[in-house]
């Protein structure tokens, strides 16, 4: 073959998608000479992302040989629900009023390995979609076929039911490793691909937790991957940044936070996929060793619509009037933040100190404390002030008295429970503390505030658990913030952040002393490591908690225990969980919600140094690259102006941001601060100094001003502190405006100009 005919080949073959190019041609490719590029990068998307994997693929010697097993899950449509969906008595949703559809990350999940796929260059690579659920589930299976799936697996079964995120976990682990087996002939060499979380229930705990039943690393909250020197470089999210990372060895569990390239469903593979077979699978094929409501390690205990928000929501009909409120709420005492977790909480305290010792006012819901206002207010009438004075009569008079309340079943648990005067759990409660470039993060203060009143509820001490290499500095402003014992676990292998050295450490501590709770912060962080831990210690979790309390649940013999509530369904209920079949409770909670106590440097603590035997095996991540913000910005500033992707361009960020600051802090003689959204970080508006949220920086100005930002929750978990919060936005059901206290519809373009007049003028 002549030369020319080659290079003829070589550039059709650079036409052909990759899906078409075999590892044939791209072997012939890479003898027919052509320098390949240096590397694929899959955050790019059209066509120039073909030939680049391609080249990528041509490059070296050795191919990705990986196998790629998505997780997908079908969930309800939390979009489209209504007041309707839920039934009005309990509170649960009615799965029938609402469209199923796949959860959208593992859209995003199914994206990253079709292209990881394409640019590994291996033609017998294979994706295997797995999904655990009822028989319709099948539905996600059959989208998942049109698009990239080779093969789809459905795990479905009643015993499977009603599971938490560690009997979730555990089962879809056993079918992991029954793929690998049968599916796979045993090659390691494979990445399990998942959605970050799924919208129903937001916890982000179930693939770490498969990592964890797997002996896997994870890297999680990926938003990119790339093909270079023969393995994949991974982008990821951060606190306060992003990173660069690969996996140390094969297999690895990866979670996606974001990676929308659109795989299209092609009008072949949608008819393939109505003739594929799905593998059906039942509990016993896979056998799991924790499985259904029998292997969950917590159990909901009340569901409920979440309260009225507290901010005002009211819509301005223009930027004179905009600026009329921004002065007055400058200017006004008014305050609408977070609420203040200790205000909130009635001190719980232990029945054996209680006044009367039939007081069961503490139980954990309305219709608990009803139930035993009967049974107490009966046996004081009846002059009964123990329950073994009880008798037939009384209990018949007690049952005439409770009517449709209870029965006589009912009865005797709560007698029982009315006996029980030492709490069920025994020990400290824990934070585990979260730091990095040496200083903690304002997420464990907060914690170690809340946490604070728990432990002084249930008279015991507030241990925190630092793992990291030369902490023993942060110890000081730990206790002064309310901690009583520091568990130091000093290594040099946990100098960096690696999720599996860490939770070894951690889970060690805990192994040895027991704290009855153990919190996390719900950064990307503690969200990671929290279900990593708990899993490995064999303990219930529940994430992002916005409300911890101590109660008791008499009647089920539980006294002083950890009630849990978390928002779920993207928002649209509140639940109410506690810890079943472990030794510890454990919670993530999320940050902006607790408060820091001031500091206290007269407080006194103990060290306590816990020694953990870690080796590089430990590690499961290389780390590449880290960015994280520079410079200096004011956040303490009275008011905040920050702008979103909406502001379209670097320009427009610069332009209107920088006016609106220079207007009010002119009119208001106030401190301003610029700040961004992380999307607007990212399409490089603002640095990453600027970045306002989970992964930036949490804030409570007087007054936040939103600008073209839709109002994620993770943007608004690091706004909830602000007095006032302000939005310009051009859509009309943004979802900011749910959670702000006046807004404009409109475009920021034409509005933020109105607005400066109208502080310079007015
Ligand atoms: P978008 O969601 O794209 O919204 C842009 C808005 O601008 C839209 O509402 C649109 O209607 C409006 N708009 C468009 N044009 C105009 C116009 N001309 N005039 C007016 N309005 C207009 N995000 C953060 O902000 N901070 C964080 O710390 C953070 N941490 C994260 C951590 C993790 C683990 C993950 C997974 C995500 C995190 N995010 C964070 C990302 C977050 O989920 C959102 O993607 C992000 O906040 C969206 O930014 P945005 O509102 O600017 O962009």
């Amino acid at each position: 073959m002549t030369h020319a005919i080659k290079y003829c080949r070589l550039r059709l073959l650079y036409r052909r998608s990759v899906p078409q190019a075999d590892a044939a041609s791209i072997k012939w490719a890479m003898r027919a000479g052509r320098q390949p590029q240096k590397s694929v990068n899959l955050r790019r998307t059209g066509d120039g992302f073909t030939a680049e994997a391609l080249s990528s693929a041509a490059q070296y010697e050795r191919y990705s040989m990986s196998n790629f097993i998505v997780l997908v899950k079908q969930v309800p449509d939390v979009t489209q629900i209504t007041d309707n969906a839920f039934d009005s008595e309990t509170g649960t949703l009615i799965r029938t009023r609402l469209v199923s559809v796949i959860n959208e990350l593992d859209t995003h999940a199914l994206a990253l390995a079709s292209q990881m796929k394409q640019a590994g260059g291996d033609k017998d690579a294979k994706i295997i979609c797995l999904t655990m659920g009822p028989p319709m589930a099948e539905e996600v299976l059959h989208y998942s076929l049109s698009r990239c799936a080779d093969t789809v697996v459905l795990l479905t079964d009643k015993a499977l039911g009603g599971a938490d995120t560690a009997a979730t976990a555990n089962p879809l682990a056993f079918a992991v490793r029954k793929i690998v087996r049968e599916i796979f002939d045993g090659n390691n060499d494979y990445y399990v691909v998942c959605g970050m979380q799924s919208v129903d229930g937001d916890t982000a705990q179930v693939p770490a937790q498969i990592a964890e039943e797997l002996g896997l690393g994870c890297i999680a909250y990926v938003t990119g991957a790339e093909y270079k020197n023969g393995r994949f470089e991974f982008t990821r999210i951060i606190s306060g940044g992003s990173q660069v990372v690969a996996a140390k060895k094969l297999p690895a569990v990866i979670t996606v936070a974001k990676h929308d390239y659109p795989v299209f469903a092609t009008f072949s593979a949608t008819r393939r996929a109505s003739r594929m077979e799905i593998i059906r699978w039942g509990a016993e094929d896979v056998q799991a060793s924790h499985i259904g409501v029998q292997g969950s390690k917590t159990s909901v205990i009340r569901v409920f619509p979440p309260g009225k928000t507290t901010r005002k929501c009211r819509e301005l009909a223009d930027a004179k009037s905009l600026a009329e409120i921004l002065i007055d709420s400058y200017t006004s005492d008014e305050s609408n933040k977070a609420e203040d977790a200790h205000a909130r909480t009635n001190g719980y305290v232990l029945p054996g100190k209680r006044a009367n010792n039939l007081d069961r006012s503490f139980e954990g819901t309305q219709k608990e404390r009803e139930d035993f206002k009967i049974l107490t207010d009966k046996l004081r009438e009846l002059g009964i002030s123990k329950v073994e004075q009880t008798d037939e009569y009384t209990r018949k008079a007690i049952l005439d008295a409770a009517g449709e309340h209870f029965h006589k079943r009912a009865l005797e648990d709560m007698l029982n429970g009315l006996q029980l005067v030492k709490p069920t759990y025994q020990g400290e409660i824990w934070v585990v503390a979260e730091h990095g470039d040496g200083e903690v993060h304002p997420a464990t203060f907060e914690l170690i505030g809340k946490t604070r009143q728990l432990a002084d509820s249930l008279e015991t001490k507030l241990g925190v658990c630092l793992a990291g290499h030369q902490v023993e500095s942060m110890a000081k402003e730990l206790i002064a913030a309310g901690a009583d014992n520091i568990y130091i676990i000093n290594n040099k292998l946990l100098d960096v952040f690696d999720a599996t050295a860490h939770r070894k450490a951690v889970a060690d501590a805990i192994s040895k002393y027991w704290p009855q709770i153990v919190l996390f912060a719900a950064t990307p962080r503690g969200r990671m490591l929290a279900p990593m831990v708990s899993y490995r210690v064999g303990c219930g979790l529940t994430a992002d908690c916005t409300s911890l309390d101590i109660r008791d649940n008499s009647r089920r013999g539980q006294i002083g225990i950890l009630l849990q509530t978390r928002p779920a369904l993207g928002g649209n209920v509140m639940a109410t969980i506690c810890t079943k079949n472990s030794k510890s409770q454990m919670a993530t909670a999320r940050p902006g919600v607790m408060k820091r106590l001031p500091a206290d440097y007269s407080r006194t603590g103990n060290i306590i140094k816990h020694a953990v035997e870690l080796s590089d095996s430990d590690l499961s991540l290389e780390i590449i690259k880290t960015e994280r913000g520079t410079g200096e910005v004011n956040f303490a500033a009275d008011v905040i102006v920050s702008g979103g992707r909406g502001m379209q361009n670097r320009d427009n960020y610069e332009r209107l941001v920088r006016s609106l600051c220079e207007a009010v802090g002119g009119r208001l003689a106030a401190q301003v601060e610029r700040g961004a959204s992380r999307a607007a970080v990212e399409q490089g508006f603002a640095d990453r100094v600027h970045q306002v949220g989970q992964t930036g920086t949490s804030v409570g100005p007087k007054v936040y001003v939103a600008l073209g930002i839709s109002g994620a929750i993770q943007h608004m978990i690091g706004v909830a502190n602000s007095d006032t919060i302000v939005a310009i936005n051009s859509d009309p059901q943004a979802p900011i405006f749910k959670h702000c206290d006046y807004y404009i519809v409109g475009n920021v373009e034409d509005v933020v100009p109105k607005l400066v007049r109208a502080l310079q003028t007015e």
